[in-house]
């Protein structure tokens, strides 16, 4: 089947031909349907709020358009001194960066253009010495970027062009401060772009702050999940869980799947548990050294690792094409962290499955996401596993023995979207959008 955006190509965008010959070389024949309206848009050089999820394909299409007008207008060091940053795209999580980087890299491979990863959890004094070279973009998050801003290691008084990606999850992850100090340290002259997949009063009020009459982009509703992705609900009781997990894995012959865990205590246990089934599994969650969580990453990737069993933040970022199955071993406590799980899944074009362990603790959330994403999932029984109707609800523990379902303080702007009624109208600044991606044609599975 071909995707529902192939009537176009990249050629009739104006990008330069070492652009399109990177991207023909990474296997893309049209653009995606955000890629068909943001790189006009960008290349145009306005601002942009672009209403995106993962998986549309949304980082070319802020790359491409930025590439091409970094290009297009060389800059040299001024009096012998070094080039300016001239792009900056800010990111919440170091895997993100990571992906970012790797396409900027990929798609300007073509072009004389320098990129560089600011994350960290890593040491600081290789990017110090990276920054005395030549770098025109920066792929950063917002912490170790203003470490290096404190150590006066970094200049940002020449960028040009700004990118806030995956700015709903920079909020829920509490980088407000860091991005406004960031934001002080810009030009005021300069081309913002702002991406979000969910969009609460907090993104609005920092769009209205930051964009000048920006173009809108819409390309999936509000709080949608992909329309390839099969959802399925296994009732099961809270004990039995992970044998359960280890059933269908063995049973359907599972060769990659990602799990998400509410913590990170029962991240590792769970992935104990299955390699103790014979299921090579790892965790990655914040604990985890960014060695061993880029390891894990990449051991997933390529296959050799077949499960990756990871709590919502440490999974944001995570590309790989084609991920066959996510599962939920516990449902999230913000019915939007569904949302973005099920991202993961069924990206450009291809085909998924997301299967949510459900027990009698979590029917409440199952509610929330359910009216969040407009949508009953399907509830399947397994046989073997049936619930045993005795069991009484309990409350859901956030960590190790940590309070019930309390809201932590990074979720306390979430509460805010949470608590925003599914209406399903158009968020503020919206008002022309129209959707066009495969997310929003109402073909549920
Ligand atoms: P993103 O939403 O930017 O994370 O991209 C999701 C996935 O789609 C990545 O694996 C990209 O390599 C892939 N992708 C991006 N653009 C295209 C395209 N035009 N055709 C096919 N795949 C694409």
């Amino acid at each position: 089947m071909l995707p529902p955006w192939s009537f176009m190509s990249f050629s009739t965008f104006g990008l330069s031909d070492k652009i399109i010959r990177a991207v023909t070389e990474c296997g893309y024949t049209e653009p995606t349907p955000i890629q068909s309206q943001a790189i006009p848009a960008v290349l145009a050089g306005g601002d942009l709020l672009a209403g995106a999820q993962t998986g549309t394909g949304k980082t070319a299409g802020f790359t491409l358009p930025i590439l091409h007008r970094l290009s297009d207008k060389n800059v040299k060091g001024s009096s012998g001194g070094r080039a300016p940053i001239r792009a900056l795209i800010l990111v919440p999580t170091r895997e993100l960066a990571a992906q970012v980087e790797e396409s900027v890299c990929n798609y300007g491979k073509y072009l004389k253009l320098n990129s560089m990863i600011m994350i960290g959890g890593v040491n600081i004094n290789p990017q110090i010495s990276r920054l005395r070279g030549r770098v025109d973009i920066l792929v950063a998050t917002p912490g170790r970027l203003l470490d290096h801003v404190q150590q006066k290691t970094l200049s940002l008084s020449q960028i040009e062009i700004l990118v806030l990606d995956e700015a709903d999850r920079m909020l829920d992850m509490g980088f407000i401060r860091d991005i406004k100090k960031i934001l002080a340290l810009l030009p005021k002259k300069r081309q913002n772009l702002l991406f979000s997949a969910t969009f609460s009063d907090e993104i609005q009020a920092l769009a209205d702050n930051l964009l000048d009459k920006p173009a809108l982009i819409e390309v999936a509703r509000r709080n949608a999940i992909a329309e390839m992705v099969t959802h399925v609900v296994h009732p099961v009781d809270r004990g039995r869980k992970r044998e359960l997990l280890a059933h269908l894995i063995k049973q359907h012959r599972w060769s990659q799947v990602l799990v998400f865990t509410r913590t990170k205590h029962g991240a590792n246990k769970l992935a104990e548990y299955l390699t103790a089934n014979n299921i090579p599994s790892l965790a990655i969650h914040g604990n985890k050294s960014q060695t061993a969580r880029t390891r894990a990453l990449a051991e997933f990737k390529t296959g050799s690792l077949q499960v990756l069993v990871a709590t919502d933040i440490a999974a944001r970022g995570i590309d790989i094409s084609e991920l066959p199955h996510v599962v939920n071993f516990e449902l999230p406590n913000v019915p939007e962290d569904y949302v973005h799980r099920i991202g993961r899944t069924g990206r450009a074009g291809s085909e998924g499955d997301a299967v949510s362990l459900v027990c009698i603790d979590e029917h409440k959330l199952l509610t929330g996401i359910e009216r969040l994403i407009k949508r009953e999932l399907t509830s399947e029984v397994i046989a073997g596993f049936e619930p045993d109707p005795s069991i009484k609800a309990e409350p859901i523990k956030n960590g190790r023995g940590g309070p019930s379902a309390a809201p932590s303080a990074r979720n306390k702007s979430r509460k805010q979207t949470n608590n925003q009624k599914p209406t399903g109208r158009k968020p503020a600044g919206f008002g022309g959008g129209r959707s066009t991606s495969r997310s929003s044609g109402g073909r549920g599975r």
